[in-house]
């Protein structure tokens, strides 16, 4: 006999695949920090080559925003230091522990150009404690993103550029090519501390330029072959 689910299941979080009609379901959310040295740098540490560290947020904190469209994400309670991160985001597309460098980029499916919302005020007090970061990184709404880009329509993205723009006065510009921890060796080093799965999406770290943003300003990220993404902070 069947059980009847004390609660009905939550709704899968999915993003849309440019050119296919089946969405992308999105599994777990990693996060790379520090991966720009001059971002390290305005954070207030040395980029030195230390090994990536990693930090996660919920799955259900992506949310989609479509081409051509304005999402609105609503200023979060807590904080009164919101900023943005522009980021390039990897959607892995076959799972794998222990991934070697050279066969990494066989299991991305696709790229999507991501924002990592953060509450600085709370990441920085937690930091400063000691405390692990959840209350700055991984709240509600914290990840919008636009859609997947299968690899094979964006090749030689680890060169491309990367921006942002709030209220239409450049914030953020740089280029994949200054990634410390190039997609390949983010990929091979994450999956030796998780095993990675399809639907797995890693956001790759920020460059210089991170600001706080208010209710009422519009942040416009792109990077070059990807598309824009547009988001109204309400
Ligand atoms: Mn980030």
């Amino acid at each position: 006999m069947q059980q009847e689910a004390c609660l009905r299941p939550p709704s899968p979080v999915t993003l849309p695949v440019s050119g296919q009609a089946a969405p992308f379901y999105v599994r777990r959310v990693y996060c790379v920090g520090r991966n720009y040295a001059e971002h390290a740098r305005e954070m207030g540490f040395d980029p030195e080559r230390e090994p990536p560290f990693f930090f996660c947020k919920p799955a259900d904190a992506v949310w989609a925003v479509l081409p051509g469209t304005t999402g609105s994400m609503p200023y979060p309670g807590q904080t009164s230091n919101l900023h943005y991160e522009i980021e390039l985001v990897v959607a892995i597309g076959t799972g794998g522990s222990n991934i070697p460098i050279s066969e990494a980029r066989t299991h991305v499916f696709g790229y999507a150009v991501g924002l990592d919302m953060t509450r600085r005020d709370l990441q920085i007090g937690m930091r400063e404690k000691g405390r692990p970061w959840e209350v700055g990184k991984a709240f509600d709404h914290s990840a919008p993103l636009g859609p997947i880009h299968p690899a094979a329509s964006v090749p030689h993205i680890e060169t491309r550029g990367i921006r942002l723009a709030v209220n239409g006065a450049a914030r953020q510009t740089s280029d994949l090519g200054k990634l410390i921890w190039s997609i390949d060796e983010v990929i091979s080093n994450l999956s030796t501390y998780f095993a990675l799965q399809p639907g797995d999406l890693i956001f790759t770290g920020t460059p210089e330029g991170v600001g706080p943003v208010v209710a009422g300003d519009l942040m416009v990220g792109a990077i070059d072959g990807l598309g824009e993404i547009q988001v109204r902070v309400v």
